[in-house]
């Protein structure tokens, strides 16, 4: 297919998001809605805004969320648009695990194995960083990663590090939630 229009075939696939410099909540909802307006790409589920402990790095804690999304994109090309999303919110990378603006990262894309200098999926270490697997459990609870096996059974093994659900949705909706209503029957966020 030629450059970034991508074939007819669509591709299910997860990114996660993470941000911990400026405003970072606002950020987040921002490259969601980057992402949603890419014509090559459907939102299918965002998980909750998750307040998560620096992995392996000092600074501010960070906002993490997990996007399902659909794309006629190949995973080479989905990356290209999300490190080119990254460098549009000013993403800089002076250091390993530096804060950043914002990092776009694809957590899984299809049932898709790749290993390549550059590009690894599923991402080497989703399994290993509560920032990433809680969220992606929340929205996919019987996901099953390829090679791996079902995500949930991955999360006893990140219970130490602490991540914290935000309520960023205001509307009645949600306060019907908090407050234990209609739980199975709906999802506000
Ligand atoms: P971090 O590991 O903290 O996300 P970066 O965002 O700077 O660090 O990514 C470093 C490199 O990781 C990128 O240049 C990219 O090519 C590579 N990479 C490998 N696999 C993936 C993936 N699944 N999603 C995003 N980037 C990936
Ligand atoms: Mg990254």
């Amino acid at each position: 297919p030629a450059n970034d229009v991508g074939s007819d075939a669509m591709t299910v696939a997860y990114i996660g998001l993470g941000a911990n410099l400026g405003d970072a909540r606002q950020t987040l909802k921002d490259a969601v809605v980057c992402l949603a307006q890419q014509r090559t790409i459907s939102i299918l589920g965002k998980s909750s805004l998750y307040r998560t402990a620096p992995f392996e790095a000092g600074g501010d804690d960070y906002y993490n969320c997990v996007v399902k999304l659909d794309t006629t994109l190949s995973a080479r090309e989905l990356l290209a648009l999300c490190q080119k999303i990254e460098h549009h919110f000013g993403r800089e990378r002076p250091y390993r695990n530096a804060p950043r603006t914002l990092d776009l990262d694809i957590l899984l894309f299809g049932t898709d194995s790749i290993d390549e200098p550059d590009l690894i999926v599923p991402h080497p270490r989703l399994t290993d960083r509560a920032f990433a697997l809680v969220p992606l459990v929340e929205i996919e609870p019987a996901l099953d990663i390829p090679a791996r096996g079902r995500a949930d059974a991955f999360l006893a093994a990140v219970a130490d590090q602490r991540v914290e659900k935000v309520q960023t949705c205001q509307c009645p909706m949600q306060k019907a939630l908090a407050a234990g209503e209609d739980a199975d029957k709906t999802r506000c966020r």
